[in-house]
């Protein structure tokens, strides 16, 4: 019956990515059971993911190599520990956990690379994250994430975890809050309970430290932070952290430390382009239930530029009124008024002189030049960008937008739209003018 399993997955490996077999069907552990053939899960999120995405193929496989296997099953569990019920979360201290046969990480499984939507500004921390965990302590070490706030770097650090603790159940992935080092730290300090404090420290195998901006002036837990980091980094055992900035650029961070950080690697998270934004919402929406048209997504996406979790508020107002109204289907009319309040800082923020001025300094030409009547190539495709900026981050109607531009027809804009719109679609430097624009215009 093994033998059925292990050749099941030697076939599903030359049908599946290679990331999907090591995520997902790699983790389970075979047990025959009175004719039955039991994958045991090493967590709920594996086990759903196994019988949702690839159950109905397992069972056509191993049907056809071991015809004696009656039946294949998905259960939670592990071959040590029986499918044990799972604990309460409870916000104890790693200093008391340290004893119990399973380790609590404090992972949330709700972060996975699955649901983390990649695009351009992400791209590179989501691979190196992936490599990590695929390879903890020995692909990049120490892993820092940098970047501003609400764009996916605790999102990144607990799909790391989750996914060594996947791949092996037994690991000890601890992550937590720098404040949470700092408190349990002084707690352990009071308590009398220092040796117990670093011993559970040292014996992860991988820690994951989130927005260690907070260590800044703290010198007491730098200190110590400073020793726990040479320890597990001399074991090889991972150091995973994330800051909201370069960490250089943190004052009151000890030098030695900022030092030590960039032994591994460092990798910046940036703001998420418009493309991905949308898709980020098509699937918050997907995964809630909620049917939302593109077009709507495109809205939100045009005008919150910055940050996820502000696109993940937008989209839960938009969710809740729609239940409340019983609407099933949620269209643009309903979302631009549901969401009026929510937006209109954002629109204030952006004028029409604002985009005239800054697509001017941009391409290095005269604001008269810009809404002027010369049609040099030079001039036309700068001035046709600013009127599809503006059409695209204002609320201002095409006659409006003619108007500011040196009293234009709104037909002209329309064009100006029509074909900056393709422009940015084929030509890998329009689009980039574009995001670079919209970025300039979004700070
Ligand atoms: P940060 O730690 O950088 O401040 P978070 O990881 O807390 O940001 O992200 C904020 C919210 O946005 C979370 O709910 C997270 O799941 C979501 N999020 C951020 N980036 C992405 C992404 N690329 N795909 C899906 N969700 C994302
Ligand atoms: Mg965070």
């Amino acid at each position: 019956m093994h033998r059925a399993w292990k050749r099941a997955l030697d076939r599903l490996g030359t049908e599946l990515p290679a990331e999907d077999v090591q995520t997902w069907l790699r983790p389970l552990q075979a047990r025959s059971r009175g004719g039955s053939l039991l994958l045991l899960a090493p967590n709920r999120f594996v086990g759903d993911k196994v019988a949702k995405a690839y159950l109905p193929r397992i069972r056509e496989l191993v049907a056809l190599l071991d015809p004696s296997v009656l039946e294949v099953r998905i259960e939670l569990g592990t071959e040590e520990a029986p499918p044990a019920t799972q604990p309460e979360r409870e916000r104890t201290l790693p200093v008391e956990v340290a004893a119990e046969p399973r380790f609590d990480g404090k992972l949330d499984t709700r972060y996975q690379f699955d649901n983390f939507v990649e695009g351009k500004s992400n791209q590179l921390a989501r691979a190196t994250a992936l490599q990590v965990a695929l390879k903890p302590g020995l692909a990049y070490n120490p892993f820092l994430l940098y970047g501003g706030t609400g764009l996916g770097k605790t999102h990144l650090l607990h799909a790391a975890g989750n996914l060594i603790v996947q791949n092996n159940p037994r690991a000890r992935v601890l992550y937590l809050r720098s404040e949470e080092f700092i408190r349990a730290m002084m707690q352990a300090l009071q308590q009398g309970k220092w040796d117990d404090f670093k011993r559970t420290y040292r014996s992860v195998d991988a820690l994951l430290i989130d927005d260690i901006q907070f260590l800044a002036g703290k010198d007491r837990t730098q200190e110590e932070f400073f020793h726990l980091f040479n320890a597990l980094y001399d074991a090889k055992q991972q150091i995973v952290m994330t800051c909201d900035r370069y960490p250089k650029e943190v004052d009151k961070l000890e030098p030695r430390l900022k030092s030590r950080f960039g032994w591994g690697i460092s990798v910046a998270v940036d703001p998420p382009d418009f493309e991905t934004r949308v898709a980020i919402l098509l699937q918050k929406a997907a995964a809630a239930g909620m049917d939302l048209d593109e077009e709507v997504a495109a809205y939100i996406a045009r005008r919150m530029r910055s940050n996820v979790r502000e696109l993940e508020g937008a989209l839960n107002t938009l969710h809740a009124h729609a239940n409340l109204l019983g609407k099933a289907y949620v269209d643009l009319a309903f979302a631009q008024s549901t969401l009026r309040d929510v937006l209109r800082p954002h629109e204030q923020q952006i004028s029409l002189s604002n985009i005239q001025k800054t697509v001017s300094d941009y391409h290095r030409i005269t604001l008269s030049d810009l809404l002027g009547k010369k049609r040099t190539r030079t001039l036309v495709r700068p001035r046709q960008m600013a009127m599809a900026l503006a059409k695209d981050l204002t609320a201002h109607s095409l006659p409006e937008i003619g108007k500011a531009f040196g009293g234009r027809d709104h037909t002209t804009v329309m064009h100006a739209c029509k074909q900056i719109r393709e422009m940015v679609e084929t030509d890998a430097r329009m689009r980039d003018d574009w995001d670079k624009l919209v970025r300039l215009l979004s700070v």
